[in-house]
Order: C-alpha cells, then structure tokens, then sequence
C-alpha cells in the first residue's frame, strides 16, 4: 500500500526552520499543545496535493501560508513542501518513492515537481487518479467533515465510505458499458 514516509517543510506556515516529519507504515498519532501546529502537518499535504482555496487553508489569501515571522525571526520569502510517498507496490509509477512537491513565493510564482522535475497540478491530479489518494479524496478528514459523515443519510454515508474504498470508479465504468451495450 503507498503510505506516506515523510513531510519535508520548510517556510510554511508554523515550520519557519526546514523539518521532516517521518512516518511509518500504520498508524501515527500527533500530539501536542493547542496552536503548536499539528493542524499544519495536514494544511501541508492537503496543500501539496494542490489546494487552491486559501479558506481551506485557513488563511485570506494564500500568501497566508508563508511563515510570517515572530518577535525575534524575519518572516520567509517563500514556503516549500515536499510529500515522500512510499510506492513499493507501484500504484503510483515505476519508482519505489514518488516526491511530490510545491514552492510558493511572495512574488506569487508557484511550482510543483514529481520527482523534482518540474510538473503541473494536472500532472499531480492525475498521478492521484484511481489511486484513492488527492486532495478530493477522503484521504484527509476534518473535524467539521467527521460530524457530516455521522449526521449524513444512510444512502449518502454509502456514498462516502463507497468513495473512500475506491468503488466510484468501478461504479462509473460499469455505468458507461451499460451506456454503450444499450446504443
Ligand atoms: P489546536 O490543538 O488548537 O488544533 P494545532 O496544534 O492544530 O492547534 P495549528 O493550527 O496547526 O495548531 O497551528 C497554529 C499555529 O500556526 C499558530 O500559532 C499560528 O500562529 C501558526 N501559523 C499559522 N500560519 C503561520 C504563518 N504563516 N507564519 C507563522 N506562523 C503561522
Ligand atoms: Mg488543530
């Protein structure tokens, strides 16, 4: 199963010094205070896999995301993230490890890189296809999202936990046989 093996930061939000955040296969779990930034380890990848509305970033505008300084550190020029995929099984391409990465500059200049050659969001988006990961996907669910998935129906909970295991695809493709079996 592709996991995630590490965030590398640096500028982005509360990571004004370069960190990596390394996971294992399994679960992890992030602990710490209120506002020591364990939200903005989920801002990051959700951001990587190519968020453009700064609201869902919690910001006004997307600048928001650089680091902006404190008391005694000059604000940074430019925010970077990188997401290290583990890719063993080879959902995502012919490499054991995908990097995906974005750069944000206070110009307004943006950048995405696989495997740091320089890429476009759509080539993000469709290297995320049919793979059950994206940032559409239910790869990262918010607090406000938790409450809408025990309020929902049971038809449109289906709905959900069918998009979460990949089913859709097979659903819409099913659909357009169907389609081409009745012309
Ligand atoms: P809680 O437990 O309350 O949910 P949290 O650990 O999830 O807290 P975050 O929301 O991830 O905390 O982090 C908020 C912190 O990030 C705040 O201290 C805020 O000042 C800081 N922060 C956000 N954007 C920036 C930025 N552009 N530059 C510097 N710091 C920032
Ligand atoms: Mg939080």
């Amino acid at each position: 199963m592709v996991f995630l093996r590490q965030i590398d930061a640096h500028g982005f939000k509360s990571f004004a010094d370069k960190v990596n955040i390394k996971f294992d296969s399994g679960v992890t779990a992030v602990v710490g205070p209120n506002g020591s930034g364990k939200s903005n380890i989920t801002d990051a990848i959700r951001w990587v896999l190519g968020e453009q509305s700064a609201r869902v970033m919690r910001g006004a505008k997307m600048e928001d995301i650089i680091f902006d300084g404190t008391e005694n550190r000059t604000p940074m020029n430019y925010a970077s993230v990188s997401l290290i995929l583990n890719n063993d099984d080879r959902v995502l391409g012919e490499s054991a490890e995908v990097v995906i990465s974005r750069n944000l500059y206070r110009s307004g200049d943006s950048e995405y890189f696989i495997n740091n050659e320089k890429s476009k969001l759509k080539d993000i988006t469709e290297l995320f296809l049919d793979s059950g990961l994206g940032k559409n996907a239910y790869n990262i669910i918010s607090q406000g999202q938790v409450d809408e998935i025990l309020k929902a129906k049971p038809v449109e909970r289906r709905k959900i936990i069918e998009e979460a295991a990949g089913v859709m695809k097979y659903k819409n493709r099913k659909h357009e046989s169907e389609k081409r079996l009745d012309e």
